[in-house]
């Protein structure tokens, strides 16, 4: 019997992961769950799921909810914000922690997990972008066991040679291909991008995700911080990862080797495969994805993409080769960025202009420990939001 906790419960990736959970009580046991402020989700998951901790990170929805969790569940411990995720994320009783917390609130409880050791099932791409050396070497330093959630790295994982320790070379891989589903634009004009609104900009054709993922992956930025992600998880540089539009997403990432060899990974679009792997692995068990019909998908297509009109990707690729904290800053102009197009205060392709501005104003510094990070994000954070002024003033 496994113990797991789940930060960010409430979200797609935790919604989804509690889905597997219940299909193998026996298996697995949630000790924790964490959310923002959907305490009516949560309230629901602690009555199916009874966990022994909770947490509630904004400080106004956990005094609400407090009363409303203790008579649900008598036993049960409320804690409140980042020191009440950091201490069930290093848990001594968790054996695995689901880090699917969205952006880089989730940097701090994701390490605490990888400090203690943990196995970590990493959905949160946020925080390996914004401090990957300083991250990867955290994992090898506590011995915690990195399982990536992300589909693609996912796919890319389980392409990989049995017994793999990172790297491509010794294991006999010439390069990675990532596939994007291309997004609900990928058809679309410099003119069309211009118009579109943040209701057509979260309806993703293939996934069900979170607004801010939905986003980036209509604007390619989801690609992008996947290519510095790849770079991070696999140990490589950014010129052996070749980004592949692939609009069924039914091949979820491909490995070449340097026989000629191409390894692909497929299934249907639904984060309960990588999941459950991440939960079983080295086994396999049930997610109840459905059966793949590969004569319904009947095709599949496979396109360059197109850097021009989505900028994103290649402002990603840029800040993955500098390196130091140009990734960290790139993650936090876009998350600056894209709150305010879904608050309706800028258009679509200002995210891509707001990014590039607010790097060519970050000086990337190599970062000596985690607060170095966080102080490249906050400079980051504070040139966008002036940049946002002065575009509304
Ligand atoms: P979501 O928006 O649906 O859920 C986010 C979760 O984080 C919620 O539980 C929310 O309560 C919590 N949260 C939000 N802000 C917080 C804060 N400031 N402090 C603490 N908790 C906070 O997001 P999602 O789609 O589930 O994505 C979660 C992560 O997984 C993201 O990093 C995303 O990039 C990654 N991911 C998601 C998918 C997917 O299919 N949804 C696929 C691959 C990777
Ligand atoms: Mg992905």
């Amino acid at each position: 019997m496994q113990n797991v906790v789940i930060l960010g419960s409430t979200g797609s990736i935790g919604e989804n992961t509690l889905d597997v959970i219940a299909r193998h009580p026996d298996r697995y046991r949630v000790l924790a769950l964490t959310c923002h402020r959907n305490t009516e989700l949560l309230l629901r998951q602690v009555r199916a799921f009874s966990p022994r901790y909770v947490v509630v990170t904004d400080a106004a929805a956990a005094a609400g909810a407090r009363r409303k969790l203790l008579a649900l569940s008598p036993g049960i411990e409320v804690l409140e914000g980042l020191p009440g995720l950091c201490e069930v994320a290093a848990h001594p009783d968790a054996d695995a922690v689901m880090a699917a917390i969205v952006g880089a609130a989730g940097l701090e409880p994701t390490l605490a997990a990888v400090v203690a050791g943990k196995r970590v099932l990493l959905a949160n791409k946020e925080s390996l972008v914004m401090s990957g050396p300083l991250f990867m070497r955290a994992v090898r330093d506590h011995g915690a066991t990195l399982l990536p959630i992300d589909s693609e790295h996912n796919a890319i994982f389980q392409c990989m040679p049995p017994g793999y320790r990172g790297g491509l070379d010794g294991h006999g891989v010439a390069r990675i291909l990532l596939t994007a589903s291309g997004g609900p634009f990928r058809l679309h004009s410099r003119a069309e991008l211009e118009l579109v609104t943040p209701a057509q900009a979260v309806a993703h054709p293939n996934w069900s995700m979170g607004q801010k993922i939905s986003v980036d992956s209509a604007t390619l930025m989801n690609k992008g911080l996947e290519l510095i992600e790849a770079c991070y998880l696999f140990d490589t540089t950014a010129d052996r990862v070749e980004v592949v539009v692939h609009p069924q997403s039914i091949i979820h990432s491909m490995v070449e080797y340097i026989d000629g060899s191409v390894l692909a990974q497929l299934g249907n679009p639904d984060m309960r495969t990588p999941i459950a792997y991440g939960l079983a692995w080295p086994a396999r068990i049930a997610a109840g994805v459905p059966s793949l019909d590969i004569i319904a998908a009947a095709r599949l297509d496979f396109a360059a993409p197109d850097v021009e009109r989505f900028p994103c990707l290649r402002l990603a690729r840029t800040a993955c080769e500098a390196g130091g904290t140009a990734s960290a800053v790139l993650n936090a102009a876009n998350e600056v960025a894209v709150e305010a197009f879904l608050a309706g205060r800028i258009g679509f392709l200002a995210i891509a202009e707001l990014i590039e501005r607010v790097m060519l104003r970050c000086e990337s510094f190599e970062p000596v420990d985690i607060a170095a990070v966080k102080a490249a994000d906050a400079e980051a954070r504070a040139e966008a939001r002036q940049l946002l002024q002065a575009v509304s003033a």
